[in-house]
């Protein structure tokens, strides 16, 4: 349903990765209820991010936080090897959805002071941490902005994200080109020009399985180095919402267990529901 196709093009140099997450990122942005604004940003951050998972291997796990110049406005995403995905959006920007941010577009929110962090966990205690600025201030050029800055590496990633009229994600996909070492520049120019003036295949959403065969469309001498399939995975638990059930207070949970009611929290990120039963609460207490 959502996957990665990878290959090699162009005389073996640059690698291209389709994905196709419109299951993925529809999901992830109907778990947090907001506007459509900041789905664009969760949407755009989180989109990118499972692009990066075709890029790792082993144990390599890749967490983005993108920061907007009002520095508790952030949305972040994680990625793994094994093509997990998950994202969110701070508390504090989920809440200033009723401050009247809603005329804003991405640019106004991201301002001129937007950061990107990237953090790679390459496994056996080695974190590699980089900070860019947000020239862009629409994330998904930002983010490509980032390697070039602090990986040296050319890497351009492209996203096609379309609402439909109820501010849900209707579809979702995304193409990463990344230079081998070696290969001149310019060979990017080549590659995102034909990739944009094919750009109406990219949207055409009455064919699932396009990810898999556009980039032999596009490029002759194609070559699949792998189909990957990738998926949301938050990873939350019961025991990871104790704290929010001990912030509740002891005066809330004795109340709850009197009269005999369930206490429950829905985990933000994946819309998982955790319930705890008067019984629990009883041994809490
Ligand atoms: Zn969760």
């Amino acid at each position: 349903m959502n996957y990665i196709t990878k290959i090699l093009a162009l005389n073996k140099q640059a690698r291209i990765l389709f994905v196709e997450n419109t299951n993925l990122i529809h999901e992830v942005c109907s778990n947090q209820n907001t506007n459509r604004l900041l789905k664009t940003l969760l949407a755009r951050t989180v989109s990118c991010a499972s692009s990066l998972t075709g890029l790792l291997k082993d144990n390599h796990r890749i967490s983005l936080r993108i920061s907007a110049s009002k520095r508790d406005y952030k949305v972040y995403a994680d990625v793994d090897a094994e093509g997990n995905v998950r994202g969110f959006i701070s508390d504090e920007l989920l809440n200033a959805h009723g401050e009247g941010i809603s005329p804003f577009t991405v640019e106004q929110i991201i301002g001129d002071k937007g950061c990107i962090q990237l953090t790679n966990d390459i496994g056996m205690n080695s974190i590699i941490t980089g900070i860019t600025d947000m020239p862009y201030r629409n994330i998904v050029d930002d983010i490509s902005h980032y390697y070039a800055q602090s990986e040296q590496t050319p890497t351009w990633i492209s996203t096609y994200i379309v609402f439909n009229e109820q501010d849900q994600i209707e579809l979702s996909r995304a193409v990463l080109v990344q230079l081998l070492p070696g290969s001149p520049i310019t060979l990017q120019h080549q590659i995102r020009r034909r990739i944009t003036d094919h750009k109406a295949l990219f949207f055409d959403a009455t064919n699932k399985e396009i990810m898999k065969q556009l980039p032999f469309t596009l490029f002759d001498d194609a070559e699949l180095l792998e189909n990957k399939p990738i998926q949301l995975f938050c990873g939350c638990s019961k025991e990871m919402f104790y704290s929010m059930l001990y912030g509740l207070g002891k005066e809330e949970i004795s109340n709850a267990y009197i009269s005999g009611s369930t206490i429950e929290f829905a985990c933000n990120v994946c819309g998982n529901k955790y319930l705890y039963h008067p019984e629990e609460l009883k041994n809490l207490l």
